[in-house]
């Protein structure tokens, strides 16, 4: 049986002037709405108990498996309010699919993807004012699923009893100093994901592990990491986000994700944006030496990382402990021919070709 979410109204909802003040300047992250979805499952009897609350802490047991094994699994998308006042979401359906696949990897049980949108989609609609204007920008209402351990048992195996939530997030750009290229870190030092690893996979425990080399990044004057794959030398992706390189000839290239680079929404809708505009679309092993040389001898002209939460930004240089790298200046026109292309496509400025847009609202 399909759950439905049904709805416990926040009996102490925020004003309407503490909405528009956190809309002023929403950062990223930061504030979160009235409300929840949560949903439990239990082993023998499935997913019950599936619920919109008001949003507040979760009672756990300090015993709660997921704070001693990191058995959690997490996604994120958008909702984008159209120029109409209509609330839309982007590729939904992808996002739960690969919320299944990272279940499946860290031993959580699947939740039906008609599940998984109604939480996400009711959720939104009870939180709706929420959602920003764009007028003209990039505000947006980050959404945030996540599924975790919820068990008291310091055994280790899977948990048998699951907790599954959705919190709402108003959010403006990705990086505090907005679409500016950034400078990235490429570590030689750290890896994120191993082969047969759960770099496919998008946990927390990916994002722990690659903090330590955040911070090498930052002490080296960049904002973010670009981690290889040390065995078989090539390039994965960012802590978390995907990487794009384009060549003089026009070659929008990716590393091939190959089991241990996340399947961004983002990435794959480039690829299709991209073979759109004509571009030699290339999903291959990209060794760090072709990008270091390539950026060298001139052959690569823009390199730029996307993800959900700050869509593409373009990418000034890549510095490692073998020297520093830098794009040609005032290079990223295809950068933002594709970014362009994207964001008009989520915020209903240019028509939706891909049939990739689902209003809700
Ligand atoms: C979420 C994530 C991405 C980007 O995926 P999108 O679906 O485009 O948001 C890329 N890499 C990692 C490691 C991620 O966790």
């Amino acid at each position: 049986m399909s759950l439905s979410f049904a709805v416990q109204p926040n009996p102490n909802p925020a004003t309407p002037e503490r909405v528009a003040e956190i809309h002023a300047n929403p950062g990223f992250g930061k504030y979160f709405t009235d409300h929840m979805a949560v949903a439990t499952w239990t082993k023998g009897q499935g997913w019950h108990d599936d619920v919109i609350v008001p949003y507040g802490p979760l009672q756990m047991d300090p015993a709660s498996a997921v704070f001693h094994y990191a058995q959690e699994i997490f996604e994120g998308l958008k909702a984008y309010r159209h120029a109409d006042g209509s609330v839309w979401l982007f590729r939904p359906e992808r996002n739960a699919a690969r919320l299944n696949q990272s279940a499946h990897r860290l031993c959580l049980p699947e939740l039906p993807v008609e599940d998984f949108l109604t939480s996400v989609t009711e959720l939104v609609r009870v939180d709706e004012r929420w959602v920003p204007s764009a007028d003209g920008g990039e505000q947006s209402l980050y959404i945030r699923p996540f599924m975790m351990a919820h068990e008291n048992f310091l055994g280790v195996r899977a948990a048998e009893t699951v907790l599954y939530c959705v919190i709402l997030s108003p959010v403006g750009t990705y990086f505090a100093e907005g679409v500016r290229p950034i400078d990235i870190w490429i570590t030689h030092d750290y890896s994120r994901a191993g082969i047969g690893g759960t770099g496919a996979a998008k946990c927390g425990g990916n994002y722990a592990s690659s903090l330590i080399a955040q911070y090498e990044g930052y002490e080296n004057g960049c904002s973010q990491v670009l981690f290889v794959q040390p065995c078989v030398d090539r390039v994965d992706e960012l802590g978390g986000m995907n990487v794009f390189v384009v060549s003089r000839d026009g070659a929008l290239i990716t590393p091939a994700t190959e089991g241990t680079i996340l399947h961004g929404v983002t990435r794959d809708s480039i690829l299709q944006v991209g073979r759109a505009m004509g571009l030699d679309v290339q999903e291959r092993r990209l060794p760090p030496e072709e990008l270091e040389e390539g950026i060298t001898s001139g052959r690569f002209v823009e390199a730029f990382c996307c993800g959900t939460a700050a869509v593409i930004s373009p990418i000034a240089s890549f510095k490692s402990k073998h020297g520093a790298y830098s794009l040609p200046p005032g290079s990223g026109s295809i950068t933002m021919k594709l970014r362009d292309a994207i964001t008009d496509i989520q915020f209903g400025r240019a028509e939706d070709t891909f049939g990739w847009m689902h209003r809700i609202v």
